[in-house]
């Protein structure tokens, strides 16, 4: 056995004959060999695990890499006085002067309460999850604070964000954006900075609720990734895109968190809170990238996220985020989204067979039914030639932005927008008339309760239009008649809410709603006198509409509908429209 091993230093890059098992030729803090010269400084460590450190009380020795890291968040700590769950002044840079009251809405859901209460409490958003840097910070920022103040804080953070954003959710990757935002505030403002996380920079349609494409924005997001690596001048270009493919939730959905170093994190958040949107993640993900090939990290090892932000330092972050064009201009980046919007809508009218189960697992046809719907949807469809951008035309669009990106602004902004609408067009749907169109149609055949008019055909169809190009794309349709045609009570009046621009109804507006979808001759009925005396407030969020789902009366129609459904023969009800 070969008790030496040759490595580099993770720092000057020298050759270096590491004896095993002799732990002082790494590290101690990112785990990765370093010369004598390149690690003098000794400073004291916090996160346990750490298998490298005996003694936690003792000063321990780190490359120079990590030192820098050290430096930059020991200076935040003191300056801004950071500690676990704490009023900081580091909350007015990210949010300024804002005014901390948050009006508390309705509990929580019970199974969406558990689902947070398990995951905290099982341990998934401990500290010693986090990467060797961030893990450092966060424990640091922790002392003095016991594992149980520090996982329900974390819980009560969360369930406070998922109360005001009851379409969002919880997903497992929050908990670790909760870690952090909790190092830099009290709960009240890690909620704040969370919830401006969620509103203003992450962009909505991350969290696009419509179902068969539930992340279709985060896609078009690492899609968009993909092709600033292909266009720009990068080493190794088609591991890096197989790469990004595979991890790219890391970077993205939790914000860079499992990647950068804090020192990174925290420059790039500054600058994402600064300019209100997620530019500086797509740079800061693309920089990483380059910089890891550069330093001929090993990307298809076990952990790469661990190492893979290691050689990013905060200072070049800084510089890129400065150089407002460096891989990408932001019209070039929303050109390159909205073709990938356009290249999706044209796969869900094929009849491949995947895809035809997909939308059938989605909506409630058959696939036959929905088939024959495709068939009919491409009739009517706006087919505008997809434009494959080929290196030639990349070379263009970014010529196109530096010279719109010049002086006379009001007119390039035109400009601009006038490229993104072309570019828009050519998703592969049908417009408003269409729509309205194949609407008539159904209401005669199959609405039997009051049918709706153009102004809430308008809201259904902007509700489904995921990338707002006034068009809907077969899938978006396929759903929406879903709902419509076959949905539950439920479902539609849900759909409905959500579809009102402004999130809270007053009364008048509810009981239009629910006049919308109840059949008349329910309406006149004294039961439905009661129902109405029974649920009145003078204001409805969305909890107070999924309370109203609950009431007795409610359910009793949906039972009464479902009597009458059984009674339809699906496919023939379907044959019907289609032969007129
Ligand atoms: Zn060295
Ligand atoms: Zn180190």
């Amino acid at each position: 056995m070969n008790i030496f091993d040759k490595q580099k230093c993770c720092v000057c890059s020298k050759g270096l004959q590491i004896l095993l098992m002799r732990f002082s030729s790494y590290c101690k803090k990112c785990h990765q060999s370093v010369c004598m010269s390149c690690s003098t400084n000794r400073i004291k460590l916090y996160s346990i695990p750490n298998e490298m450190v005996q003694d936690f009380d003792k000063p321990q020795r780190v490359c120079d890499n990590c030192y820098k890291d050290y430096l930059y968040y020991q200076d935040l700590i003191t300056k801004y006085n950071l500690q676990w769950n704490t009023k900081s002044l580091f909350f007015n840079i990210l949010l300024g002067e804002k005014k901390r009251k948050i009006k508390i809405q309705q509990p929580l859901e019970l199974n969406e309460k558990q689902n947070i209460e398990k995951d905290i409490l099982t341990g998934r958003s401990d500290a010693h999850l986090l990467n060797y840097s961030i893990r450092e910070f966060v424990t640091q920022c922790q002392q003095g604070q016991t594992l149980q103040q520090i996982r329900s804080s974390i819980i009560r953070v969360l369930e406070l964000f998922i109360v005001h954003h009851p379409t969002i959710g919880y997903c497992q990757g929050m908990s670790f954006i909760a870690t952090i935002c909790l190092c830099l505030s009290d709960e009240e403002g890690a909620f704040h900075i969370m919830n401006h996380l969620f509103s203003v920079i992450i962009p909505f349609r991350f969290f696009s609720s419509s179902s068969g494409a539930s992340l279709i924005g985060y896609q078009a997001e690492i899609n968009f990734i993909k092709e600033m690596i292909l266009v720009n001048d990068f080493q190794e270009k088609t591991k890096l895109v197989k790469f990004v493919e595979l991890q790219g939730p890391q970077f993205l959905l939790t914000l860079m968190i499992q990647v950068l170093n804090i020192s990174s994190l925290l420059v790039t958040w500054k600058e994402m809170f600064k300019i209100k949107s997620f530019i500086p993640i797509d740079k800061a993900v693309l920089y990483t990238l380059k910089t890891a090939v550069i330093k001929n990290v090993d990307l298809m090892s076990s952990k790469p996220l661990n190492i893979l932000g290691k050689f990013v330092y905060y200072t070049n972050l800084i510089e890129i985020f400065q150089n407002e064009n460096i891989y990408f201009t932001k019209f070039e980046r929303i050109i390159y989204i909205e073709q990938f919007y356009s290249k999706t809508s044209r796969s869900w009218v094929s009849n491949d067979s995947n895809i035809l189960n997909k939308l059938k697992n989605i909506s409630n046809f058959e696939v036959d039914e929905i088939a024959s719907l495709q068939i009919e949807f491409k009739k009517n469809c706006l087919d505008q030639k997809i434009v494959q951008i080929n290196q030639q035309q990349r070379q263009s669009i970014k010529q196109l932005a530096q010279l719109t990106d010049s002086s006379d602004e009001e007119d390039d902004e035109y400009r601009q927008q006038l490229i993104i609408q072309q570019f828009k067009l050519q998703k592969y749907g049908i417009n408003f008339e269409t729509f309205i169109y194949y609407m008539d149609i159904f209401q005669q055949k199959e609405i039997s309760d009051s049918p709706l008019d153009q102004e809430q055909f308008k809201l259904v169809f902007n509700l489904f239009d995921e990338n707002k190009s006034e068009l809907l794309d077969f899938r978006e349709f396929l759903i929406c008649l879903s709902i419509l045609l076959r949905g539950s009570f439920a479902e539609k009046f849900k759909m409905f809410f959500t579809a009102h621009t402004s999130t809270v109804l007053q009364f008048y507006e509810f009981q239009a709603l629910l006049s919308l979808l109840i059949p008349q001759q329910i309406q006149i009925t004294q039961e439905y006198k009661q129902f109405l005396q029974r649920i009145k407030r003078s204001q409805f969020n969305y909890f107070d509409m999924l309370n109203v789902l609950k009431d007795p009366f409610l359910i009793k129609i949906e039972d009464l509908k479902q009597q009458q459904k059984q009674q339809i023969q699906k496919l023939n009800t379907y044959n019907r429209f289609i032969n007129g």
